[in-house]
């Protein structure tokens, strides 16, 4: 078994009217031997030609992509030893589940037909669909056929796995299924997995670690706890939490932030980690701000509740200063906790909790 390492690696598209688009720029990304690394951001951020050029369906054009001590750069995916699952399951129709799962044995290994037997027996245990070996796929459900494409992946006993948005095509409900059962078969097989999604609730979920890009450039590499309470800059504050964190353009006025809605009084070590940095961006977490019905201490805004969407377990509470019509921040309360539109509540927004990033470069100073 082998850690997976991308050194620099950078992918150039050129168009057919000669244009050059940098789909990957300059990744550099480990993922050791059985780690689950989930790559994530938004639409056309790069990560599906990031997973094409690890699996080798997509040449590299600078940088090196290493597995153990071996170069891959300039092998066949058949030679890399790494399966790939996509979104579309890509199951042949015309074959049984059984023949899904045993054709890429028999074609490109030397497995005595004993052994694939017993192979796919095993993964289709394994997956739950041992029953289901002589149906086609036509005749089983979506949650059903992802199983059979990872089946056909597992055969192979891979050194690395490749997940592009496995559970995209599935339901809420079976998606939330999914999550925990490829989690759980990711640990039993123990290899470098890197997991693709734009979905932040599956990379939190499910990622040892979470790899965060955007336009072709690695915003983050960290624990989910790490990118979700310390994020590097406002792209990953912005990306990782539901509802989003709460954004107040901010100059600083001394030891006090100044927006367009409230003065902020800042500790001195606070001031200390701003260093010369005064054109700023506030972040509070909805999760952050504390409710209630009275009081002036600091930090403490009075504020309107424009609207309440109420979660069942939690309200996220849309506030406003003032005027109706202002831009509103949200703040998420226990559920029990009844709020109504039109009720002034004030609004506690602790110092600890504040994220501070530089205006022009988004970089986070604290
Ligand atoms: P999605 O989540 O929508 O699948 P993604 O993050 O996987 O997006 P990629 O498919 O890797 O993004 O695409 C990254 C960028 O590279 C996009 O701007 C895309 O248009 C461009 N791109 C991808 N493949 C090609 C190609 N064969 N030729 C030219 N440009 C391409």
């Amino acid at each position: 078994m082998a850690d997976l390492q991308l050194d620099d690696v950078t992918k150039v598209f050129t168009e057919r009217d000669g244009n050059e688009i940098t789909a990957v720029d300059d990744v550099s990304l480990t993922i050791e031997d059985g780690e689950f690394l989930v790559l994530v951001g938004p639409s056309g951020c790069g990560k599906s030609t990031t997973l094409r050029m690890v699996a080798g369906l997509e040449s590299i054009s600078s940088g090196q992509i290493r597995l153990g001590d071996t170069v891959v750069n300039e092998m066949k995916p058949k030679e890399r030893d790494i399966a790939m699952v996509f979104q579309s399951y890509a199951l042949y129709p015309h074959m049984t589940v059984r023949e899904n799962m045993s054709f890429g044995l028999e074609e490109s290994t030397d497995m005595p037909a004993t052994q694939i037997t017993e192979t796919v027996e095993s993964a289709a245990e394994m997956l739950g669909i041992g029953d289901l070996l002589e149906r086609k796929p036509d005749d089983l459900s979506g949650g059903q056929q992802q199983r059979v494409a990872l089946g056909r992946a597992i055969v192979r006993d891979p050194e690395v796995f490749l997940l592009d948005e496995p559970l995209s095509n599935l339901d809420a409900k079976l998606r939330a299924q999914m999550r925990t059962e490829l989690q759980r078969l990711q640990e039993d097989l123990d290899v470098a997995t890197i997991y693709v999604t734009h979905d932040q609730t599956e990379a939190m979920t499910m990622a040892d670690k979470i790899a965060i890009l955007n336009d072709g450039e690695l915003q983050q590499v960290g624990t989910p706890l790490e990118c979700y309470h310390e994020p590097a800059n406002l792209f990953v504050a912005s990306f990782i939490g539901e509802p989003s964190m709460n954004f107040f353009d901010a100059r600083r006025d001394g030891t006090q932030l100044v927006t367009d809605q409230f003065r902020y009084d800042l500790a001195d070590e606070t001031v200390a980690a701003l260093g010369e940095h005064d054109d700023l961006v506030l972040g509070v977490r909805p999760e952050d701000i504390e409710l209630r019905s009275t009081g002036s201490d600091e930090h403490s805004y009075e504020t309107t509740v424009d609207v309440v969407e109420p979660m069942g377990n939690e309200n996220n509470v849309y506030l406003t200063f003032g005027d109706k019509h202002a831009e509103s921040f949200v703040a998420t309360i226990d559920g029990m906790n009844r709020v109504e539109a039109g009720q002034s509540v004030v609004a506690h927004i602790p110092e600890e909790a504040i994220h501070l990033f530089d205006r022009s470069s988004g970089r986070a100073l604290r």
